[in-house]
C-alpha cells in the first residue's frame, strides 16, 4: 500500500491561477503539491489550440503584474495574442520562475474530502496516490469542461472529429475536405475564417447567432514596446482599478445624452476602431434596454453591409437578446468568410442537429455529409470542473448537493460547509466579466494573506459562516438584476447544459469594487469568517 503524504497544501490546476498559486505557497515556505491534468502548464490555453484560437483581451492586460523581471523580459508581438504565444508565455514564466517541479503532471484529481475528525483535507489522484492537506485550493478554471452536446454521442461520427477544447498538438490540415463546424460563440467564430481558408466545403452550423465585432489587431513595433515596457507600472494601476482588470477607455456618457447624428459618427468611430471600443463609448450600453437596442441595431446594419447574401446575412443577425448579454465576440473577417462559395451557412433554428451518423450531421431537415466534424459547442461553465470529481465537506456534504439549487460561495473564493477549501476564480467572483489574470492574481494574494493570517493567530481552520455567504449571494444577485447580462441564454446562466441550475453565477459589480470588498474584509479581520 502506497504511503500518504502529508502537506500544507494542495493545488489542483496548473494554469495561469495555479502557477501563480504555487510560486506564492514556494515563496511562503509551504510544503505542497500541485496537480495538473495535462503534460505541461497553460491550462485553458493548453488545450484549446484550435485554428483561430485567440485572446479578446489585450496582451499587455491578459499577463501577469506580480513580477516586474517577467514584464521586462517577455515581449507581446502583437494586441490580441493568439494561442501559440499565450502558451509560450505560460511555459516562459513556469521556466522563469522553476514551476514545473511544484506540480504533478498528468495527473487528476479524483476526490478531495474534509476529514470532520483530524481537520484536514485527504485528495486522491487517479495515479492512486493519496495527500492529507491542511489547505485545498482549487484552480480548476471556469471554462476547463467541455458541454456534451445533446445530438447524441460524437463517436457515432467515424470521419475526422475534432473538439476546440481538446485540439491535438499535430499539424490539422482540411485541405480538399468537406468540413462541418457546431457552434458559433466566441470559438467557432474565431474558427471559421481559418478552416474557410483551407477547407473544400465548410458547413457552419448555426442555432443562436452572435453578436461579433472586428478585432482589427495591429502588431507591435519596438518603439511600442519599450514605451509599454516603460509604463507598465502605470498601467498595472489603471487595470487593477477598474471594473475590467484592464486597461480600457471608460465612458461616463450615457448614450441618450447626445443627439442620435452624433451617436452615429461615435459608433461609426468605435466600428473602425474595433475590440470592445462601443463599451468604452457609452456608459450605459449594459443597463439601458433602449440603448443597448440601438448600438445591436448598429451593428446588425453592419452585418447586412458585410454580408453579400442578404439571405445568409439575415440568418446571421442577432435578435431577442441584448448586445454584450452573451459574451461579445471579436473576429477577425468572420462575417466576410460568408462571402466565400465554400462557406455555407446551416440554421439550426427551427431545424435542430438530432444526430451524427457515419458521415453526416443530420438535422431534422437535412443530411449533411462531411469528411471531418469540428466540435465547438462551449462548457459546463463555472461549476463544471469542480462537480467532475468527487469533493465532499463537512459531514460528508457532496459539493453537488450543496450546489444542487445552483452554485452559491463567498466572494468565489470560499464555501460554508467546505472549511480551508480555496477556489481561484470560482462561481460568484467576476471572473468571465473581469480580466481573468489580474482577478487570479488578487485571488491569490488575498488567500494568502488569510493563511498568514490563519498562522498567525495560531488557528489551522478556517470556514465562511452561512450568513455572510447568504449576504454575498444576496449581493451578486441584486448587482445581476441591474444589468442585462442574465437577459440571454448563456452559460453564465447555466442555460447551456440540461439539466443545469439557472441563474447567473457571476459577480456584476466590476473588478475594483470586488477587490475593495475583498480589501475591507481583510482590514478589519475577517470577520465573516470562523477561525478555529
Ligand atoms: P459558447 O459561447 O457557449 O458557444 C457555444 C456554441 O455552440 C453556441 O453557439 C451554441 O448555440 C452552440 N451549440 C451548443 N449546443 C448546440 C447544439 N446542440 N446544436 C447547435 N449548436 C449548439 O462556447 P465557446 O464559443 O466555446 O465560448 C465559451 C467562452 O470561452 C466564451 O464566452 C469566452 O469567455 C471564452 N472564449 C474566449 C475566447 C477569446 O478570448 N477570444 C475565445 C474562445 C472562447 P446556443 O447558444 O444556441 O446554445
Amino acid at each position: 500500500m502506497k504511503s500518504i503524504r502529508k502537506l500544507d497544501a494542495v493545488v489542483v490546476g496548473a494554469g495561469f491561477g495555479g502557477m501563480y498559486m504555487a510560486y506564492k505557497l514556494r515563496e511562503m515556505g509551504l510544503d505542497f503539491v500541485g496537480f495538473e491534468a495535462a503534460d505541461d502548464v497553460g491550462g485553458v490555453w493548453y488545450w484549446n489550440r484550435y485554428p483561430g484560437a485567440r485572446c479578446d483581451l489585450m496582451s499587455v492586460d491578459y499577463s501577469y503584474g506580480f513580477s516586474r523581471e517577467i514584464e521586462q523580459e517577455w515581449t507581446w508581438s502583437e494586441q490580441f495574442a493568439a494561442q501559440p504565444e499565450i502558451l509560450a508565455y505560460a511555459k516562459f514564466v513556469a521556466d522563469r520562475l522553476n514551476l514545473r517541479p511544484l506540480f504533478q503532471f498528468e495527473t487528476r484529481v479524483v476526490s478531495a474530502k474534509w476529514d470532520d475528525d483530524r481537520s484536514l483535507w485527504i485528495v486522491a489522484t487517479d495515479k492512486g496516490d493519496v495527500f492529507e492537506a491542511t489547505y485545498c485550493i482549487m484552480a480548476t478554471g471556469p471554462l476547463s469542461v467541455p458541454k456534451e452536446p445533446e445530438f447524441g454521442p460524437l463517436s457515432n461520427f467515424k470521419g475526422e472529429l475534432y473538439r476546440t477544447a481538446s485540439w491535438p498538438k499535430e499539424n490539422v490540415s482540411f485541405e480538399g475536405k468537406r468540413v462541418g463546424l457546431i457552434g458559433t460563440g466566441s470559438t467557432g467564430i474565431q474558427v471559421v475564417p481559418e478552416v474557410a481558408k483551407e477547407a473544400k466545403e465548410l458547413y457552419v452550423f448555426q442555432r443562436t447567432p452572435s453578436f461579433t465585432m472586428p478585432m482589427r489587431n495591429t502588431k507591435f513595433d519596438d518603439e511600442f514596446t519599450s514605451e509599454l515596457k516603460r509604463h507598465y507600472p502605470q498601467i498595472r494601476s489603471v487595470a487593477y482599478n477598474s471594473p475590467l482588470g484592464g486597461v480600457r477607455p471608460q465612458s461616463t456618457r450615457p448614450y441618450f445624452s447626445i443627439p442620435l447624428e452624433q451617436r452615429q459618427s461615435l459608433m461609426e468611430d468605435a466600428w473602425k476602431q474595433g475590440g470592445l471600443a462601443f463599451l468604452g463609448t457609452f456608459s450605459d450600453l449594459l443597463i439601458n434596454e433602449e440603448a443597448n437596442e440601438e448600438v445591436a441595431e448598429f451593428v446588425r446594419g453592419k452585418i447586412r453591409q458585410v454580408v453579400k447574401d442578404p439571405e445568409t446575412a439575415e440568418k446571421l443577425i442577432p435578435r431577442g437578446y441584448p448586445i454584450f448579454a452573451r459574451r461579445p465576440c471579436l473576429d477577425t473577417h468572420y462575417y466576410e468568410a460568408f462571402n466565400q462559395p465554400n462557406v455555407h451557412l446551416i440554421d439550426c433554428i427551427g431545424n435542430e442537429i438530432e444526430r451524427l451518423s457515419d458521415n453526416a450531421v443530420h438535422t431534422q431537415n437535412e443530411t449533411v455529409e462531411l469528411d471531418a466534424l469540428i466540435i465547438a459547442t462551449g462548457f459546463d461553465g463555472m461549476t463544471g470542473a469542480l462537480l467532475n470529481f468527487e469533493v465532499t465537506g463537512k459531514g460528508g456534504l457532496p459539493l453537488a448537493d450543496k450546489w444542487a439549487d445552483g452554485a452559491s460561495s463567498y466572494l468565489g473564493m470560499m464555501m460554508h460547509g467546505f472549511p480551508n477549501m480555496f477556489l481561484i476564480c470560482g462561481p460568484n467572483g467576476p471572473a468571465v466579466l473581469a480580466n481573468i489574470i489580474s482577478l487570479n492574481e488578487q485571488n491569490v494574494d488575498w488567500i494568502c494573506a488569510l493563511i498568514d493570517h490563519i498562522s498567525e493567530t495560531g488557528q489551522h481552520c478556517f470556514e465562511v459562516t452561512q450568513e455572510a455567504e447568504d449576504q454575498w449571494m444576496d449581493e451578486v444577485r441584486s448587482l445581476a438584476e441591474l444589468t442585462l447580462v442574465s437577459k440571454a441564454k448563456t452559460w453564465y446562466t447555466g442555460a447551456n447544459i440540461q439539466g443545469k441550475p439557472r441563474g447567473l453565477t457571476v459577480y456584476t459589480g466590476g473588478f475594483k469594487r470586488y477587490r475593495d470588498s475583498c480589501d475591507e474584509i481583510a482590514a478589519k479581520g475577517y470577520e465573516p469568517l470562523v477561525l478555529n
